[in-house]
């Protein structure tokens, strides 16, 4: 689906980029029905790129892509991406498949680890295979519950390996190490975003999917209790998906950040508690905060630090909290409140 605001953002998108670095490559895109993956597939189609998206469908959505399989640059698979095959060559490969939402997470930590490890490994072998680009979507989680905050990359995390977030902490810190394997070993061209909180429209609302941030927005809404856990005092900095989008291309096509691990995300930290009640002002909604228990492992403070991104690609996240905000509510106010 698309509409005047995803319109909008990926011309805002395409305006940050140089077409030419796009135009005419062919691009793998897992996770490609996703929310950030199905944004990726909107930009590179609207260049000129030759896309296949593979996907599951197991946290993806049809709707995010559906405007796009009649496009003859648009080839969709609906394929597991530890199973994926493919004889083809890329230029890039986006390797988004993944489960993020620390709900869904936790109901699936099989299928969360496998993702991350055994379809790294398929994707990292298919890279070789092309000499293609590999840019992994690696995770702020990987810091875990970090002590230094705005962390650095060079922060090594606090992870708990046996605990109820590990599944997804730990495959992303495997892939990681993966990919770097495959960079020292064959001198393959890997980028490994480290992705903080992002947030705009796609982003899952419903279930186990909803993140804080659409959850929130959906409870004010329908004048329904916001549901704060803890005291609401812990941290998130929240990036809106056209500056996420941007930085992931920008790393994706620079020479300087070949085999590094950077930073994504918005260096405005904001408590939980300030969201909910940030959100319940802009829509004037009625609604109460409720607090519940905090989940295990909940880590206390999330921040980049990223000065690596700025020196990297002389760029930074640019959209303030407020504003991205604005945008991602007028989205899913537009929507409906189901
Ligand atoms: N959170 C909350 N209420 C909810 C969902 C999440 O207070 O209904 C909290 C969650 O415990 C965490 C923060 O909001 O501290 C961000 O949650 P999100 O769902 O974005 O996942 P995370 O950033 O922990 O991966």
């Amino acid at each position: 689906m698309i509409d005047n605001i995803i319109r909008e953002d990926i011309e805002k998108i395409k305006s940050e980029l140089k077409e030419d670095d796009f135009a005419e490559k062919k691009v793998l895109i897992t996770g490609g029905a996703g929310f950030i993956g199905s944004w990726l597939c909107d930009v590179l189609v609207g260049f000129g790129a030759e896309v296949m998206c593979v996907d599951d469908f197991s946290t993806g959505r049809m709707k995010n892509i559906d405007h796009l399989t009649k496009n003859p640059k648009f080839k969709l698979i609906k394929s597991d991406v530890c199973a994926f095959q493919s004889r083809d060559k890329f230029d890039f490969i986006f390797h988004m498949a993944g489960h993020a939402s620390p709900d869904e997470y936790q109901k699936h930590p099989i299928e969360t680890l496998q993702t991350s490890s055994f379809g790294s490994a398929n994707m990292a072998e298919l890279a070789r295979k092309s000499d293609a680009t590999l840019l992994l979507a690696s995770t702020s989680e990987v810091y875990g519950d970090a002590k230094i905050v705005p962390t650095p990359e060079g922060y090594w995390g606090r992870v708990n390996p046996i605990g109820p977030r590990s599944c997804y902490d730990e495959g992303k810190r495997f892939a990681e190490a993966l990919l770097v394997a495959y960079h020292k070993q064959y001198g393959l061209d890997v980028k490994i975003p480290r992705i903080f909180n992002s947030h705009g429209p796609r982003l899952r609302e419903d279930g186990l999917y909803g993140r804080a941030m659409s959850r929130f927005i959906m409870q004010a809404l329908a004048n329904k209790p916001i549901t704060v856990y803890g005291d609401g005092k812990q941290t998130r900095s929240f990036c809106y998906i056209t500056d996420t989008v941007t930085g992931l291309m920008l790393l994706t096509i620079s020479d300087d950040a070949k085999g590094e691990a950077v930073n994504v995300g918005s260096a405005q930290e904001v408590t939980i508690l300030e969201l909910a009640k940030k959100i319940k002002e802009m829509t004037q909604c009625s609604s109460s905060l409720t607090f519940q228990p905090l989940p295990q492992d909940d880590p206390r403070r999330r921040c980049p630090d990223t000065d690596k991104l700025e020196k990297l690609m002389g760029w930074k996240p640019k959209i303030p909290f407020e504003e991205g905000l604005k945008r991602t509510i007028t989205w899913f106010s537009s929507k409906g409140t189901t």
